[in-house]
């Protein structure tokens, strides 16, 4: 007999349920209650799934499968940042992590498991790509790192920033199906403005998000305003210079007028001095944006260290004194590696 693979419930159009229901007589009203368990209830099984028949639920049972993320080990910072790491149904890992700060409580989720790229400063740029996630295991980060915010916090997340694992223009299609699911109004109900995608800078992508008008937030990992600086620290730069990356993000800004966040970690000696501080300050002044300033959480090996509060405070202070919208991101949840850039399933 044929062994026919199962679809994950989460892949099954609409339509094809409504199918379904009218072959084995059930009421198409059924078909609702199933998006609700999906993408409201956020159910990760059949059997959750409590106010259809057991019935039905076997008859779904039989035709789909599930394939939720699982939590494999929770982690609380003395900040009060928590990680997560989550097991997929092949058996990786990865990791998201939820940041409360005064006024928000953001989720930082992961796009791939591991990254293709190498940025020399980051921990997730040593492990090997494994595979793209799949948009209901993105989707599933939020859902959990949500019942976490509400059980920790006794709230929602305010923010949701694509920065743990991967590179998401490179998994284009799977983040921006999840991105529609946790926004859309009768699910999670997330404002797209409330979203903020990093990207260490595909230009033939961005140029694609244009063309696609989302609403979300775009942050380009810049960390130099300099071809040379940038392609040592980002072999990415190679085939995506920064003539191409500011091309497509004009084009960006004209298609969706959605202001653009540079992040630009300062490294000691690197990318610090004032010759960098004025690239930047050209660079920003092409279309509106802002600056993040990241503060630099050591990666062992890669030989880049961060510099000393006095030419931090001069860089933001040139860049200030130039009008740039800049703000210092100091590093989160040091001490489990949940910062920015120490995602590599260590511990
Ligand atoms: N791949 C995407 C998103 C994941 S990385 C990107 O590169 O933008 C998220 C952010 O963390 C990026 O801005 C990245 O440059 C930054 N980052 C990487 N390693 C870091 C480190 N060790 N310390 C601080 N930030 C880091
Ligand atoms: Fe990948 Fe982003 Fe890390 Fe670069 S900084 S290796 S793109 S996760």
């Amino acid at each position: 007999m044929e062994t026919k693979v199962k679809k994950e419930i989460r892949e099954v159009h609409k339509e094809d349920l409504q199918i379904l229901m009218n072959d084995i007589n059930e009421k198409s009203f059924r078909v609702q209650q199933i998006m609700e368990w999906l993408w409201l209830k956020n159910a990760r099984s059949f059997d959750a799934m409590t106010n259809l028949s057991k019935n039905l639920r076997d008859e779904l049972a039989l035709r789909y499968t599930f394939r939720p993320l699982t939590v494999n080990k929770t982690q609380i910072s003395e900040d009060g940042t928590i990680k997560v790491r989550f097991e997929t149904f092949d058996h990786h890992f990865i990791e998201g992590v939820l940041i409360p700060s005064t006024d928000r409580l953001t989720a930082c989720i992961s796009s791939q498991i591991g990254c293709s790229l190498t940025c020399r400063f980051c921990a997730t740029g040593k492990m090997e790509r494994v595979r793209n996630l799949l948009f209901y295991e993105i989707y599933d980060q939020v859902a959990i790192l949500q019942e976490l915010a509400e059980k920790h916090f006794q709230k929602r997340l305010s923010n949701l920033v694509f920065m743990g694992m991967g590179e998401p223009l490179l998994n284009y299609n799977h983040v921006l199906r999840s991105i529609d699911k946790i926004t859309w109004s009768k699910g999670m109900g997330m404002s797209p403005s409330r979203i903020t995608v990093s990207t260490s800078g595909i230009a033939k992508q961005i140029k694609q998000l244009a063309d696609d008008k989302v609403k979300f937030n775009l942050a380009l990992s810049l960390h130099a305003a300099d071809n040379e600086k940038r392609s040592k620290m980002m072999p990415i730069n190679d085939s995506n210079k920064l003539e191409d990356l500011v091309e497509a993000l004009d084009y960006f800004y004209k298609e969706t007028h959605s202001p653009i966040t540079y992040e630009y970690i300062l490294f000691a000696g690197v990318n610090d001095s004032d010759l960098d501080a004025a690239n930047l300050i050209k660079l920003c002044r092409r279309i509106p944006s802002k600056v993040n300033l990241i503060e630099y959480n050591a990666v062992e090996g890669t030989g880049f260290v961060k510099p000393d509060h006095t030419i931090l405070d001069r860089f933001v202070s040139t860049l200030q004194k130039n009008k740039v919208n800049v703000r210092v991101r100091r590093s989160r949840g040091k001490d489990i590696d949940a910062a920015c850039g120490q995602l590599a399933n260590k511990g």
